[in-house]
């Protein structure tokens, strides 16, 4: 299917936002890969000559007839859209018609392309602003091959004002990242100087294809989430439905030291949105070690009526309707992404430490196979059980420390004293209550510093003589304890709210160390399935280590037939 190019009338071209969009080398692949993907391509490789700053993509999309490579260049032209109103309906990543025309401006612009289905291709080179040059009948396969060469010839001064090649050549390869993590279905070959730099594989989803490109993180680090979104209530509009896909890195197992991995992408195109990213940070609040960021990509489908795409040329930013409500959408995904359920599980199985641990105990116990893990064998069905909780039964306590629980499909270590701190901690943040206790607590020598934070997160406190102080109430967990008097200290050494809460969590869960009864470990473990954030203390400490059952398998080599394994 090939759609026709038109110029657009004028009063289109007045609302599209005007500005230069090529300024680099990574903006020429951005705007010409993006044609490829609006030309619906599944295959598309990239060739760089940096040098001569030429810059080649080749696609398997629906190709251009002869009569609309003639207008490809043109200015204002485009298949995309064709009146005002379309502006509210993009579905393409192209509508300016804008790129081929400026090319032409800045360096030589040649197309081959054959249409599918078409039996002919056609080779044309073009001109300034766009009129053709040389027209020939060529072979090529269906598809389009559009070669830049010479960029900037004509400018040397934008040359000098850009920054290395190489670092030009890291921001290609950011841009080719950034778009195929938009569009995970896609295979693409990057070639440098004729040789391949680097390629990736198509792959169903983007927590599939993240791995490829985020080499430290494997498929089972990350939890993944598609869900259809309603349409805010208040709205009339209703082109499409929208959905929301999640990639969450589990935060048990990976975060950074920057936030370089919290990415949003909008109908098929990474956006800048602090507002977005901000929604996502909070959805991690204390789940991660301090000063640590999570690793969360998130993909919105949105009906392209909420989304305007002309607040800057390079559509690098989005004006969006009903900006909160994605914004719930989005928090709410969070919270499901990083609960623990029955997929979570079996997508856990193959983890790096279980993994790390299984090779120990296999080099301690003579065996070294160095079998690669297989990650794939053990998936069903499971994306239809989202919600239903795990079947976690306590059945002992080791080193009064870590409860052993089981499940049908593995054995799971929980460590008493952090799952608990999860547990209080949320109870806390959920209901903080100050109560009033009689007697009071009677404290000294503190610091004026001190007696202000104490009344800060709601203590009652007086004086009550030299270097004496008497507090009257305290928070509700604490009233009971032994300690409270050190509590209260503890509380008074500085910190917010949710820093007291923490604190007051983690002083009040059970010690390790205390012996527990089945029943009040299987108490724990209820309760702390329950939790938001089930994976990781308030600090950021991983609460649980899972043994799943496929794995205790392969330790054991249950699959060994007996008769063989015994050598008969
Ligand atoms: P826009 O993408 O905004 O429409 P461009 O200048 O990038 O503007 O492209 C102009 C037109 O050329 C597109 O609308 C499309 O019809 C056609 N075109 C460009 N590249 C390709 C391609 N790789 N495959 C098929 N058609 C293409
Ligand atoms: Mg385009």
């Amino acid at each position: 299917m090939t759609s026709t190019i038109y110029a657009l009338p004028a009063e289109v071209v007045h609302l599209i936002t005007a500005g230069e969009v090529i300024d680099s080398l990574a903006s020429v692949v951005r705007e010409l890969v993006e044609n490829s993907l609006d030309a619906g391509a599944t295959r598309i490789v990239v060739s760089l000559w940096p040098q001569q700053w030429r810059v080649r993509v080749a696609d398997n999309g629906y190709g251009m007839t002869l009569e609309d490579l003639q207008k490809a260049a043109t200015a204002h032209s485009t298949s995309k859209i064709s009146s005002c109103a379309d502006l509210w309906k993009i579905t393409s990543l192209g509508f300016r018609g804008e790129a081929l025309h400026s090319l032409t401006t800045l360096a030589d612009l040649e197309i081959l392309s054959r249409p599918l289905g078409g039996d002919v291709g056609v080779r044309v080179v073009y001109g300034y602003a766009g009129e053709r040059l040389y027209v020939e009948a060529c072979a090529i396969a269906p598809g389009t091959v559009v070669t830049v060469s010479n960029l900037f010839g004509n400018c040397s001064g934008r040359r000098e004002a850009l920054p290395t090649l190489a670092q030009q050549m890291k921001a290609v390869q950011a841009t080719i990242y950034q778009i195929a993590l938009c569009h995970p279905h896609v295979t693409w070959q990057v070639w440098q100087n004729d040789r391949e730099w680097f390629s990736l594989c198509s792959a169903t989803s983007i927590g599939q294809l993240l791995p490829q490109i985020l080499h430290q993180v494997k498929e089972a680090d990350l939890q993944e989430l598609k869900l259809e979104i309603p349409h805010p209530e208040n709205s009339e509009l209703r082109i499409q439905n929208s959905a929301l896909h999640l990639v969450i890195g589990l935060p048990d197992r990976c975060h950074r030291h920057r936030p370089d991995w919290v990415r949003v992408a909008v109908n098929g195109r990474m956006v800048k949105s602090s507002e977005l990213e901000q929604t996502i940070l909070s959805g991690f609040y204390r789940t991660l070690p301090r000063d640590r960021f999570p690793v969360c990509l998130l993909h919105l489908f949105i009906s392209p009526e909420y989304i305007n795409w002309n607040r800057n040329p390079a559509k690098s930013e989005i004006y969006l309707n009903q900006l909160s409500y994605w914004q719930e959408q989005i928090s709410t995904a969070i919270a499901q992404a990083l609960r623990i359920n029955s997929t979570s599980v079996k997508d856990a199985v193959h983890t790096t430490r279980v993994g790390k641990l299984l090779k120990a105990a296999e080099e301690k116990g003579g065996y070294n196979l160095n079998r690669s893990l297989p990650s794939e064998e053990h998936k069903t069905d499971e994306q239809t059980s989202h919600t239903t909780s795990l079947q976690l039964k306590a059945v002992a306590q080791v080193n009064n420390t870590y409860i052993v629980a089981e499940h049908p499909g593995g054995v799971w270590l929980v460590e008493q004293h952090i799952a608990h701190e999860r547990v209080l901690y949320e109870q806390l943040c959920d209901n903080w209550k100050i109560i009033p206790i009689e007697p009071p607590v009677i404290l000294y020598q503190l610091s004026p510093a001190q007696v202000s934070q104490l009344q800060r997160i709601g203590l009652d406190i007086e004086t009550f003589g030299e270097q004496l102080w008497a507090v009257r109430s305290v928070p509700a967990l604490l009233q009971q304890r032994d300690d409270c008097a050190d509590a209260i200290l503890e509380l008074s050494w500085g910190g917010d709210l949710q820093a007291a809460q923490v604190a007051v969590a983690c002083r009040s869960a059970i010690r390790n160390g205390t012996t527990l009864s089945l029943q009040q470990m299987q108490t724990l473990l209820d309760e702390w399935q329950r939790t938001r954030n089930p994976r990781t203390c308030p600090h950021g400490r991983p609460i649980y280590l899972s043994l799943e059952e496929s794995a205790l398998a392969r330790f054991f080599k249950r699959h060994w037939v007996i008769g063989k394994s015994h050598g008969i």
